[in-house]
């Protein structure tokens, strides 16, 4: 079920039992700002999420709340972890889900990393 992006940050969502050490994960990176692993259930021979230190719900909450240097921190973490795979070459896909209608499951903010083959279509129904 998709999230509603409305509701206040739950601190017992998947992702912030992830960060807490918690629950398990596949770890491909970690520094201050960020944290990269293997999604459980890959759709691309590469798939990766990368999520941030703090307890954001979406994107739509991060980019309005987070420090200037949380939002760096963030993104340069997301072109590390795409470097240290080695997709730069021949390319990846990003993609962020955000709220109900772009079917965010897990309301705490992700952004996939998808390589290994080439992607065609834009969007899948
Ligand atoms: P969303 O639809 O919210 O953009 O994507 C959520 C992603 O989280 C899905 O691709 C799903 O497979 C992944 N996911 C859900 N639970 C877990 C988990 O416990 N561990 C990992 N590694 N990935 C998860």
């Amino acid at each position: 079920m998709p999230i509603d992006p409305r509701e206040p940050y739950d601190n017992d969502n998947i992702f912030a039992k992830i960060l807490r050490g918690e629950l398990p994960c596949n770890k491909v990176y970690e520094d201050e700002h960020a944290l990269a692993f293997h999604d459980i259930r890959p759709q691309a021979p590469v798939h990766v999420l990368v999520i941030p230190k703090g307890a954001y719900v979406s994107w739509d909450d991060f980019t309005a709340k987070a420090e200037d240097g949380e939002i760096a921190g963030f993104m340069r973490a997301v072109g590390h972890v795409t470097r240290e795979l080695e997709l730069d070459e021949p390319g990846y896909r990003l993609m962020i889900n955000m709220g109900t209608n772009g079917h965010q499951e897990v309301p705490h903010l992700h952004v996939h990393i998808f390589g290994g083959r080439q992607f065609f279509q834009m969007i899948a129904d």
